[in-house]
């Protein structure tokens, strides 16, 4: 691949970058590393105004350094995979700690939570250096330019083809180019800058390259959620800070198994997680059960910080106590 697609990929992107709000001059370390961190896994409308509330809370890395952890992970509660917000504020305290952000890929993948794609984002994108950032819309771009089926050949054939010195911006121009030209299904071939230089426009079928991921079967689980009234409160607990949602506000209740219990649901919230699903049965019960916890008023469950799962179950639960009908 010679560099002519690349520059026409860095024209149509001066021309087209998508306006988002970590996309400030000069780039600022701190929003890019956290825009990639709130990107992994999650669409860009739904983070865009959950970055902006963020950083009008927490402007600087040590005001988020400063935040009591409680107060992080309730601001997070909807975006899911909490670790990610665990990971944030430990690395926020540790770059608050150094003084600042280190300026390399190599150092910045020894903050704590860094991984090796954000590493190189925040290399590339905020500090210049020539490092090579690989998510699934650049991969997906390039093994489709290249007409590459393996996602790990695509790594290294974007490694050869990321122009020197444009590191950020080429990184930049390829994910928008795979968020809204060549997306994963019915890529728009027909406006794309750099359609007379791809391989698979060339077979005729783009939507074959990369191959599909095999999809593991994934295992289920059940779960016990203890719906707990007084008046117009429920009971509120706070989950241990390590594991799945870990330190996140919940519905009090046992460990999930993979038997289903036998008892009687008010309402049944299926959810997704990455290696399992789960049926969480939401249960009345008359008194809280030992340990911590605290009352927290139905009407402003929003600001109680709930996870996706314990906050459609809570729904769940209240609709079907407004039109009674048994769920198991
Ligand atoms: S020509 Fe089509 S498949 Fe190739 S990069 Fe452009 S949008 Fe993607």
């Amino acid at each position: 691949m010679d560099a002519t697609a690349a520059n026409l990929l860095l024209a149509h992107h001066r021309a087209a970058a998508r306006d988002l709000p970590w996309r400030m001059t000069p780039r600022d370390p701190y929003r890019t590393w956290l825009s990639e961190v709130m990107l992994q896994q999650t669409t860009v409308a739904t983070v865009t105004p959950r970055f902006l509330r963020f950083v009008e809370r927490w402007p600087t890395v040590e005001a988020l350094a400063a935040a009591p952890e409680a107060e992080v992970l309730c601001e997070w509660a909807g975006l899911g995979y909490y670790a990610r917000a665990r990971n944030l504020i430990a690395c926020a305290r540790a770059v608050a700690e150094r003084g600042g952000f280190p300026r390399t890929e190599g150092a910045l993948r020894k903050l704590p939570g860094l991984g090796a794609y954000t590493a190189a984002a925040v290399a590339a994108i905020a500090f210049g250096e020539d490092a090579v950032a690989v998510d699934t819309n650049v991969e997906r771009v390039v093994a489709r330019v290249f007409g590459i089926k393996d996602r790990r050949d695509a790594g290294e054939a974007a490694r050869g083809w990321f122009p020197a010195g444009r590191h950020g911006d080429f990184a930049e121009a390829l994910m928008d180019l795979g968020a809204s030209i060549c997306r994963p299904k019915a890529p728009n071939c027909p406006v794309c800058p750099i359609a007379a230089h791809c391989k698979a426009q060339a077979l005729g079928r783009p939507e074959a390259f990369p191959a599909p991921k095999l999809k593991k079967e994934r295992p289920h689980r059940h779960g016990i959620a203890w719906l707990v009234r007084r008046g117009d409160e429920v009971w509120l607990v706070r989950r241990p800070g390590k594991g799945l949602l870990g330190g996140m506000a919940a519905l009090p209740g046992p460990e999930w198994g993979e038997e289903r219990p036998a008892i009687n649901a008010i309402a049944i919230h299926h959810h997704g997680f990455t290696h399992f699903t789960l049926d969480l049965m939401v249960v009345p019960r008359a008194e809280p059960p030992p340990g911590e916890g605290w009352w927290h008023a139905v009407s402003e469950l929003a600001a109680a910080g709930l996870p996706t799962l314990y906050r459609r179950a809570v729904e769940a639960a209240l609709e079907a106590e407004r039109e009674p009908r048994l769920a198991a």
